[in-house]
C-alpha cells in the first residue's frame, strides 16, 4: 500500500511554519536566547516549550520500546485524531468508517472537518463485522477507526479480525488503545512495522491518571509521523504538561499498582452489579469501566444523580438500549455505588 497516495495533496504541498525553537535547538544551558521574543526573566514558564517534546518522547520511547521517530504527541488524543483527519481526509470528498457503538469523538471530528461518516454497527456482542466494513468502504474511505478495548462496550475486538482489516482495508486503520493498559491483550504497537497503514493512539488520561494535563500519543511509521509533524501547531504540548508527564511517568510502580487495584475492583464490581435486581446483564470488560443493561437506564441514572453518584447513560447509543456505563472507582466509591443501587426501588 502506498501511504503517500493517501495524504491530501494540499498537505503534501504544505510548507510548515518554522518556529524559533525549530530553527535553533539549543542543548547547552548557557546559550543566550534572543530569538523568540520571550520575556527573559525566568519564572519556569517564560520560555516556549520544546516543539518536539524530546525529553518526554525519550521517556515514552523507553517505556514502549519504540524509537522517538515513531511518536507524535498532542493536546489529548482529540488533537491527535484531528491531525490524522486533516492529513488524510479531503473535506466534502472523503469519508471515514466508524463502528457504533463507539467513542463519540470520531464522528464529531468528522463533522467538524466536513468528512462523510459511514457507520457499520458492531455485532450484538460488540465484535467486528469484517465483511460489512470492507463492503462499506470505497475509494474515498481514508480512515477506519477501531477502538479496542471499545468505549462504551468495554470489550476488545478479536485479533484475527483486526489483522484482516489491517490487510484488506485500503486506507489508514487507527486503533485507539486508550484502555489498553487494562487489557490482557497485547498492544498493536509491536505490529507497527508490519502494517504501513497502522496508526495506534494511546493517552495518559486513563490508566496513567493524567487526564488533567491533556496528553495524547500517536504511534505510526516514521513517514506518517513526519506528515503529522508538519501540520501540528508548533507548540501544541505545553511546558507544564511535558514536565508533569515526565515526573509521573518516572513513577511507574505507582501507575502499575493503581492499574492492578482497578482490575481487582473491576472484578468485584462486576460480580456485585450482577446481584442488583434491576441489572439485567453486564458486558465483559477489558477497560476501567463496565457497561451494564438495566431495566430502565434513564430512571436509574436519575435516581443515582439524586443520591450524588454520576454514571454515564448510554441508552441512546446503538446496541446500548438501557445501558449504563460505570467507571471503576476506588474501593469505597464502588461500595457506595453498590449500596446505593441496592437501596433504590
Ligand atoms: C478517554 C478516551 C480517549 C482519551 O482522550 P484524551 O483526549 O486523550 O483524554 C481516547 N479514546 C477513547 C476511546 C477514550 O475513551
Amino acid at each position: 500500500m502506498n501511504i503517500q497516495e493517501l495524504i491530501r495533496p494540499t498537505i503534501k504541498r504544505l510548507k510548515p511554519y518554522s518556529s524559533a525553537r525549530d530553527e535553533f535547538q539549543g542543548t547547552s544551558n548557557d546559550m543566550v536566547f534572543l530569538d523568540a521574543n520571550e520575556n527573559p526573566f525566568e519564572n519556569g514558564v517564560n520560555r516556549y516549550p520544546d516543539p518536539q517534546q524530546r525529553k518526554l518522547k525519550t521517556v515514552l520511547s523507553e517505556i514502549k520500546g519504540l524509537p522517538t521517530q515513531n511518536i507524535l504527541l498532542g493536546n489529548g488524543s482529540d488533537e491527535v485524531l484531528d491531525l490524522i483527519y486533516r492529513a488524510f481526509c479531503e473535506p466534502n470528498q472523503d469519508n471515514i468508517i466508524t463502528l457504533p457503538p463507539t467513542y463519540g469523538m470520531y464522528s464529531v471530528l468528522a463533522n467538524i472537518n466536513a468528512i462523510e461518516i459511514k457507520e457499520v454497527n458492531l455485532t450484538d456482542d460488540f465484535q467486528l463485522q469484517v465483511d460489512k466494513i470492507l463492503e462499506a468502504a470505497n475509494k474515498n474511505s481514508k480512515i477506519l477507526f477501531l477502538c479496542s478495548p471499545n468505549n462504551p462496550s468495554g470489550n476488545s475486538f478479536k485479533n484475527e479480525d483486526i489483522e484482516q482489516l489491517l490487510k484488506l482495508f485500503k486506507g489508514i486503520v487507527v486503533i485507539d488503545e486508550a484502555y489498553i493498559d487494562f487489557s490482557d491483550n497485547p498492544s498493536w504497537l509491536v505490529r507497527l512495522s508490519d502494517f504501513p497503514n497502522l496508526i495506534v493512539t494511546q493517552t495518559l488520561s486513563k490508566a496513567y491518571g493524567m487526564a488533567g494535563i491533556r496528553l495524547g500519543i500517536c504511534y505510526a511509521s516514521e513517514y506518517i509521523i513526519s506528515v503529522l509533524n508538519r501540520i501540528k501547531p508548533p507548540y501544541n504540548v505545553n511546558e507544564l504538561t511535558q514536565q508533569k508527564a515526565i515526573e509521573l511517568l518516572s513513577k511507574k510502580d505507582i501507575a502499575n499498582q493503581q492499574i492492578e487495584n482497578i482490575l481487582k475492583e473491576r472484578k468485584k464490581l462486576n460480580s456485585k452489579l450482577e446481584l442488583v435486581p434491576f441489572v439485567l446483564k453486564t458486558f465483559p470488560s477489558d477497560a476501567n469501566f463496565i457497561l451494564a443493561k438495566v431495566d430502565d437506564a434513564t430512571k436509574r441514572y436519575n435516581q443515582l444523580i439524586e443520591k450524588g453518584i454520576v454514571v454515564r447513560n448510554r441508552t441512546t447509543q446503538k446496541g446500548c438500549e438501557n445501558c449504563l456505563r460505570f467507571t471503576v472507582g476506588t474501593s469505597d466509591e464502588n461500595i457506595k455505588l453498590i449500596d446505593t443501587l441496592k437501596s433504590i426501588q
